[in-house]
């Protein structure tokens, strides 16, 4: 079984293995429930980090369902 890593539904990031609070938004809910990963270098010069409005590199979901 392969264990899904929680990601932040504020800011999109994916959290380590382990962590269950992205350490950006300490008030933001996390789920494993996303689609999408996308690891982000360069924020000034990708059109991803812009439509996900992501200004530090690192790994993403494109899509995080917080209900
Ligand atoms: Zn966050």
């Amino acid at each position: 079984m392969v264990k899904v890593p929680f990601a932040c539904g504020e800011c999109n990031r994916i959290l380590d293995d382990g962590i269950s609070q992205c350490n950006h938004c300490p008030n933001a809910p996390v789920t494993t429930d996303w689609q999408g990963f996308v690891v982000i270098l360069h924020p000034s010069r990708s059109e991803i980090a812009k439509r996900l409005n992501v200004s530090a590199p690192g790994n993403y979901a494109l899509k995080v369902n917080i209900r």
